[in-house]
């Protein structure tokens, strides 16, 4: 089959920071995505976690129809309707308190205006951050992530002197990093990128307990694990604390680029009036896209489907017999599953099959389907997993290639030493 001239442009012209797929998407709908010839796969990716409520779910798609013809971009300094109903409806699933959003576009905005606005929130500038745990690309939110990958290509530019990383889980450790310095402690409720890792109740309580004996700010970012997809509408909610602050972005608006920082008035009303601010921050088009959003998540409770076809889905994973699994873990459906090898031709070959995945460190397979997929959806994903861990072998692969080059040395080698 000839490569298509997409993929080939797309190759010329891209910055080549991605690992390209072969394959080229056109279309969308519910769990399912369509290549360009046709074949369709079932998406657990869902553009990380973005599209909970479906591809092209037909309420959202309204909402950006006619906001597309109303009203698209506006500057936040002039009020806007759309803008006040999202931000309404916002606030109300948000935690009691939590009633202050800067509106930005994007998880790393988030996470740049999270650090700003708890550095002006309590005049203190260090930050307790978790290894393993992932907060964006900016220069700003990378001081935050772990994975050294991540940050050693810009060097000395990562300043990440203000933040003490501590282990994911580990209450001794949090509660010694925190002091009468600490701005905030910034964590995940379930790591995302770090490996699909929930936290414990001790350790997330424990997070709570300590900045508030010390006056430091819990920022929980919910970036992933929000909107539903851990089987509430926020993951901190399994663990029954409440943060000061709280990142948003990914699936908020449906799959329209957007970001937010919740946070409570104490911390909002601290920072000086020009402080931080956004171009396209709370646009009309993603205000619109994200009302939409959270009405269809509440109107067909997703948080709930979520829990309910997560545990599903884990029981049908835990009972694949295979010595490659190592461990399935998850909260709803946000699932992974470590395997005692690498991940990526396991990926590659659900693929293949039909099946969009995406790693989260290099040992783990991650599923991240829309909380629309459904219980057959998710039955032909599991069989395809199970098909793939059992047709699957690198290691055979890799050792026959092994063999086969050592063949023509070994000859070579006869040819001087016979016998
Ligand atoms: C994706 C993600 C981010 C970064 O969001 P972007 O929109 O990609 O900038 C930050 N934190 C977590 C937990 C994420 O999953």
């Amino acid at each position: 089959m000839t490569q298509s001239r997409w993929l080939d442009a797309e190759l010329r012209h891209d910055s080549g920071v991605f690992n390209k797929h072969g394959v080229v998407i056109t279309r969308g709908q519910g769990a399912t995505l369509w290549d360009e010839r046709g074949k369709a796969y079932i998406d657990c990716v869902v553009g990380a976690g973005v599209a909970n409520v479906g591809h092209a779910h037909p309420e959202v798609v309204k909402a950006i129809q006619e906001q597309a013809a109303t009203l698209t971009v506006l500057a936040q300094t002039l009020p806007n309707d759309k803008r006040a109903e999202f931000l309404t409806e916002l606030t109300r699933v948000l935690p009691t308190g939590l009633d202050r959003v800067f509106l930005c576009n994007s998880g790393t905005e988030a996470m740049e205006a999270a650090r700003k606005f708890a550095i002006t929130g309590t005049g203190r500038s260090r930050f307790v951050a978790a290894k393993r745990g992932f907060a964006g690309r900016s220069l700003g939110a990378l001081a935050f992530t772990w994975e050294p990958k991540y940050r050693e290509p810009f060097g000395d530019a990562v300043d990440n002197r203000h933040v003490d990383f501590i282990t994911y889980g580990n209450a001794e450790e949090l509660r010694a990093a925190v002091t009468d310095e600490t701005a905030a402690v910034i964590l995940e409720v379930v790591q995302g990128e770090g490996g699909v890792r929930p936290a414990t109740l001790e350790f997330i309580q424990e997070a709570r307990r300590v900045t508030q004996e010390r006056g430091a700010l819990l920022i929980i970012d919910e970036i992933q694990t929000g909107f539903g997809r851990t089987g509430k509408m926020f993951g901190v909610e399994h663990y029954g604390v409440i943060p000061d602050g709280m990142t948003l972005a990914k699936a908020m608006a449906g799959g329209v680029p957007v970001g937010a920082f919740a946070m409570t008035a104490a911390v909002a009303d601290r920072m000086p009036a020009g402080g931080h601010g956004s171009t396209f921050g709370g646009n009309p088009l993603a205000m619109a896209a994200g009302l939409a959003t959270l009405r269809v998540l509440k109107r067909e409770n997703l948080a709930d489907q979520a829990r309910e076809k997560g545990a599903y889905m884990m029981e049908k994973l835990r009972a694949i017999q295979s010595p490659k699994i190592r461990e399935v873990r998850g909260l709803g459906l946000m699932i992974g599953v470590e395997l005692k090898e690498k991940s990526a031709p396991y990926i590659t070959a659900l693929e293949d099959a039909g099946v969009l995945t995406l790693a989260a460190t290099p040992l783990v397979v991650r599923f991240l389907p829309p909380l629309v997929i459904t219980h057959e959806q998710i039955d032909q994903v599991v069989a395809a997993f199970e098909r793939v861990l059992r047709d699957v072998n690198p290691r055979a692969e890799r050792q026959a290639e092994l063999a086969r080059a050592q063949g023509g040395a070994q000859g070579a080698a006869g040819d001087v030493q016979p016998g």
